[in-house]
């Protein structure tokens, strides 16, 4: 990991070369998705989001590997599909860096402040929508000026929120699931975004994320820093059980989260409730982490030897 922070001073100059990300092209594809109404595995806008998917991800990429899953459902006697997307541009590169992030939705509204809600579906336009829609920009993107020398993965991936409080292995099924059939060459780190279109956006340091992978942390954060977004702030907040830390746990890839989980700020949370639409989401804040990771991805292609 030694060799991401060197490569960073060294590319730092060639920052004219690196795409501009559109955060509101960000926030149509975050709106595109909340269109469909809720993705929860079984639901209608589960299954339009899966033809989207392919549509949509099919003449950008190199190879899409759909990764169809059946399981058992966590909670009920029942089976459910779940459907991980791996896109991979220029696919003969070893050296590789994957993007993550879930595109289903939760099926109940369970911190909802009215327990009315409770059993309601949530949209999901923060979380899920989001850090779908900085990847599928980003695909986009990667079309457009193909990296040269590194492999760039985007992972989408299913069944990430359908676990209770307090049963974390009922958590991130699909990334469970994928961790068991990681295709070769395997990226050698992951960087997984969740809930980032927050209007009050702040990013402290995830727990686990240090833990795994503290040099991919320290890169992004400081090169965020160096591009004057101030809010990706160098304290640590709370450990969050999310999609980067079942891929460590079963696949060994050392993954960060970037996450912003006061949604909007400490006093209210839309976390897991029926506010959780477009309209608490933002394209200046979707722009920002596109621009984050799109400078994290060119600088490394551009210095990568
Ligand atoms: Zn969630």
């Amino acid at each position: 990991m030694q060799i991401i922070i060197t490569l960073i001073v060294f590319t730092i100059s060639f920052s004219q070369d690196i795409p501009t990300f559109n955060g509101h092209r960000a926030m149509e594809l975050l709106n595109k998705q909340c269109d469909f109404g809720p993705r929860y595995p079984g639901s209608e806008g589960h299954k339009e989001m899966k033809k989207f998917f392919v549509t949509f991800l099919q003449p950008l990429v190199d190879t899409l590997h759909i990764m169809d899953e059946r399981m058992s459902h966590p909670y009920q006697r029942r089976y459910i599909e779940l459907t991980n997307y791996l896109a991979r541009f220029n696919e003969k590169a070893q050296y590789r860096i994957m993007f993550m992030a879930h595109w289903d939705t939760r099926e109940m509204a369970d911190m909802d402040p009215d327990p009315k809600n409770h059993k309601t579906p949530i949209l999901g336009a923060n979380d899920g929508a989001s850090g779908v829609a900085v990847l599928l920009a980003l695909a986009e993107i990667l079309h457009a000026l193909p990296p040269l020398n590194i492999g760039i993965d985007l992972l989408f991936v299913d069944g990430e929120d359908m676990g209770h409080s307090g049963d974390a292995d009922k958590f991130g099924l699909g990334t469970q699931a994928f961790a068991k059939q990681v295709p070769e060459p395997a990226p050698q780190f992951a960087i997984c975004l969740d809930m980032v279109a927050d209007k009050e956006q702040r990013f402290p340091i995830e727990y686990f994320s240090l833990q795994q992978a503290p040099q991919v942390v320290q890169a992004i954060w400081s090169l965020a820093n160096d591009l004057g977004y101030t809010q990706f702030e160098n304290k640590m907040g709370s450990a969050v059980m999310d999609d980067h830390y079942y891929l460590y746990k079963h696949a060994g890839i050392p993954a960060i989260d970037i996450i912003d989980f006061e949604y909007p700020n400490a006093e209210v949370n839309y976390w897991h409730t029926l506010q959780d639409i477009p309209e608490n989401c933002s394209a200046a804040s979707l722009e920002v982490v596109g621009t984050v990771v799109t400078h994290f991805i060119y600088q490394q292609d551009l210095g990568y030897k």
